[in-house]
């Protein structure tokens, strides 16, 4: 019976840390934190944001596509990924494309210390400047995932997360609902999650396969609004408003 306490007593004290480090900072952050910014306001544009890449052949289709329509989107990276593939890196800030910090490796902040998440942070950090000579100003968690100090581990940048994702990660999601969903969502100030690489634990290889062919629908329909994809520091100048 003592036992049973003990282990009742040890899971109470492990699930009230983990509500307290992780999961009420991922969602308090989110809604309060002037750092934490899920959308803009005072825009005409919306901003299309990539993650997970970059990937030799699908992040490239993304920059052609791009390029194509002349968009702009911003870029959230892996720093070991970015470390394989400069040319990548290079190839979108000399198109006008954001690059943006995701982390060194794919992992979650809920299971970093603070001084994991910072050198997370770092690292990519690095990755992006060796590879392009260009800072960058803003950071996406893996998974939007926030612990207790997040906000001040991740400074000077600021925390980007999303209005609007739509599971393109799983090939689940066909290209025909994605393109749906996308359309039905276009608003301005929203920020779309999206993902240029396949190979991340816990989504579909070829997955981006479907994001691109979505894609090829999406960004001319939201042309012909007069909705112009932008870079997250575009967006940022355009609008007057503090970030949210
Ligand atoms: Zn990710």
């Amino acid at each position: 019976m003592i036992v049973i306490k003990w282990l009742l007593f040890v899971l109470l004290v492990v699930s009230c840390f983990w509500l307290l480090y992780a999961v009420l900072p991922t969602y308090l952050y989110r809604w309060f934190h002037p750092r934490v910014c899920t959308h803009l306001k005072q825009t005409q544009s919306f901003a299309l944001t990539f993650d997970d890449g970059p990937h030799r052949e699908y992040t490239a289709q993304i920059l052609n596509l791009l390029k194509e329509h002349e968009m702009k989107a911003t870029f959230f990276v892996v720093g070991t990924i970015a470390n394989e593939r400069p040319d990548l890196l290079k190839r979108m800030v000399a198109e006008g494309h954001e690059v943006g910090i995701h982390h060194h490796k794919h992992v979650s902040a809920w299971f970093l210390t603070p001084g994991q998440l910072k050198k997370e942070i770092q690292m990519c950090k690095n990755a992006i400047i060796e590879a392009t000579g260009v800072e960058p100003i803003f950071y996406r968690p893996p998974w939007g995932h926030l612990n207790l100090f997040s906000v001040w581990c991740a400074k000077p940048y600021h925390t980007i997360i999303w209005s609007d994702i739509f599971g393109d990660w799983s090939l689940k999601k066909t290209k025909k609902a994605l393109e749906a969903e996308m359309k039905s969502k276009l608003k301005r100030g929203a920020i779309y999650v999206l993902h240029d690489n396949g190979e991340t634990k816990g989504a579909d290889e070829r997955a981006p396969e479907q994001t691109i062919g979505a894609l090829r629908e999406f960004i001319p329909y939201a042309k012909q609004r007069q909705m112009n994809s932008k870079t997250l520091s575009e967006l940022k100048k355009e609008g007057t408003s503090t970030w949210n």
